[in-house]
């Protein structure tokens, strides 16, 4: 038997650097599932698909293969036997993704991959329907957010670090266009699981917020 946590919530809260993080403390697997999603975005921009072509992200979803493997604890992307986690950070991959994620033979490609990974191993996964869709019978179910300000500067700062000129009200409005996508699509919004725990990470410390839900786990889950 293997233990689940999920995490959800709208872009930049945090998700990944603090689920990786507690994946460490707890010696579990964490999986990024949008990732998943990035990488077949990046197959649909490399294919020159355009965001309103439903049919075309359906015959190019039901064609693709995304796997995950890991190199040193370190997620890495395969798409289509390449190893792509290089080349999916990008803004307009992220925003390609979310429209990909709107099509139903996208979310059924990963949907078994996901769930399979689960079943096998302690994992700690994170996305915007993990808790409520993936795996909704998951151990400890956290519903993590900040406000948009608090996660625009943080992705500014990002930016900045890595000597990317950005806009910082720019990225807000993507983040905010962004989030309404994922709430409002018709399969598998982004939205607080009824069990799950809803953590405010807008004057919390990454550390802070690791700790916490290691901590949750330990109270509830063992
Ligand atoms: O988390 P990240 O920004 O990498 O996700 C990219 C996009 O993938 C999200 O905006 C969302 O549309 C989609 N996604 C999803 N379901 C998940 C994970 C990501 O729809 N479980």
């Amino acid at each position: 038997m293997s233990y689940n946590i999920a995490i959800d919530g709208p872009a930049g809260a945090g998700k990944s650097t603090i689920a990786k993080q507690v994946a460490k403390n707890l010696d579990f697997i964490y999986v990024d599932t949008g990732a998943m999603y990035r990488a077949i975005a990046l197959y649909l921009l490399r294919n020159h698909v355009e965001a309103e072509e439903d049919e075309k992200i359906s015959h190019f979803a039901k064609s693709v293969n995304v796997e995950l493997s890991y190199i040193n604890g370190e997620q890495q992307v395969i798409l289509n036997g390449e190893n792509v986690s290089g080349f999916i950070r990008t803004e307009e991959v992220g925003k390609m993704a979310s429209i990909a994620a709107k099509n139903k033979d996208v979310r059924i490609q990963l949907l078994d991959l996901q769930r399979n990974l689960a079943k096998k191993e302690n994992v700690i996964m994170d996305g915007r329907d993990i808790g409520t869709h993936v795996l909704p019978d998951a151990d400890l179910k956290i519903y993590l957010t900040a406000s948009s300000g608090v996660r625009a500067n943080r992705r500014y700062k990002e930016l900045q670090n890595k000597g990317i000129e950005c806009c910082i009200e720019e990225i807000e409005r993507d983040i905010i266009a962004r989030d309404k996508q994922d709430m409002e699509r018709k399969i598998a919004p982004l939205k607080q699981a009824e069990d799950a725990l809803l953590l405010d990470s807008s004057d919390m410390t990454i550390e802070e917020v690791v700790n916490k839900i290691t901590v949750l786990f330990h109270e509830n889950c063992k």
